[in-house]
């Protein structure tokens, strides 16, 4: 079976300090790695403080995004070689905010997916369609091929290890879910493409969250989908009290 994950995407929100105090306050409430991951993607000046925060807890430490080399003269960029330093577990890669405001591109999050594996870091790739697709009935053939794109060239091994987060655009922070069937039926399909691009093997292993104004309120009904695995959370993830509610639901 596979483990579920919660991952709570901070953006850009919260002082050092006050994300400091977030993992402390919820750190031994965690619920148990073999039950639920649980991941906290901080902005990086967060991270040096929360993964201390976080040692010997179950909290693991995810940053928002990475550039795809390891060093040189990239003004402004953070490599996966400094967030590995850091003792970072998972990144985020190609959000649609990074894909809408910062160029983000298939080809970037490919890249950056396989440069997390050199270096000791699982990726969260996230896809998803506008409004706009979705009303044209094209959300299927588009979400397939940025599955396909982002994964292009793992092996198998790294391939099982993805976690997969789809989120429509149309749903972050808009308030609106997706209800838990449309999500699964996406999901469902991204396994379909997973399964074809390796096999079956690969594509019952990796994990597939959901994202979009997931919340206390809705979080039982999508983890209760058969292709849900977990969720990627942004405006209910800065509550301590409602992030748990969200772990404990993976539990
Ligand atoms: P939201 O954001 O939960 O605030 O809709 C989700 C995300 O962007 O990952």
């Amino acid at each position: 079976m596979r483990k579920p994950i919660i991952a709570g995407n901070w953006k850009m929100n919260k002082l050092v300090a006050e994300g400091a105090r977030f993992v402390v306050d919820i750190r031994e409430k965690v619920p148990p790695n073999e039950e639920v991951d649980t991941v906290v993607c901080a902005p990086f000046v967060h991270i040096p403080f929360i993964s201390e925060a976080a040692r010997a807890y179950h909290v693991k430490i995810g940053a928002q995004n990475m550039h795809y080399e390891e060093s040189g003269a990239f003004t402004g960029e953070v490599s996966p070689t400094m967030l590995e330093d850091l003792l970072v577990d998972y990144v985020i890669i190609g959000h649609s905010e990074r894909r809408q405001y910062f160029n983000e591109t298939d080809e970037t999050v490919n890249k950056k997916t396989k440069a997390a594996f050199e270096h000791n870091l699982l990726p969260i790739v996230c896809v998803g369609e506008s409004l706009e697709q979705r009303e044209n009935n094209e959300t299927v053939d588009f979400v397939s091929g940025q599955v396909k794109k982002a994964l292009d060239g793992l092996s198998d091994e790294q391939a099982k290890q993805v976690v997969i987060a789809y989120e429509p655009i149309w749903a972050i922070g808009t308030g609106k879910t997706a209800t838990s069937e449309e999500a699964n039926e996406v999901c469902k399909h991204i396994r379909e493409v997973v399964k074809e691009a390796y096999s079956e093997d690969v594509s019952e292993a990796v994990r597939i969250q959901y994202g979009g104004s997931v919340k206390p309120e809705n979080i039982e009904e999508l983890l209760g989908m058969s292709d849900i695995d977990g969720a990627l959370v942004g405006g209910a993830s800065l509550k301590e009290d409602a992030f748990l509610k969200l772990v404990e639901a993976g539990q």
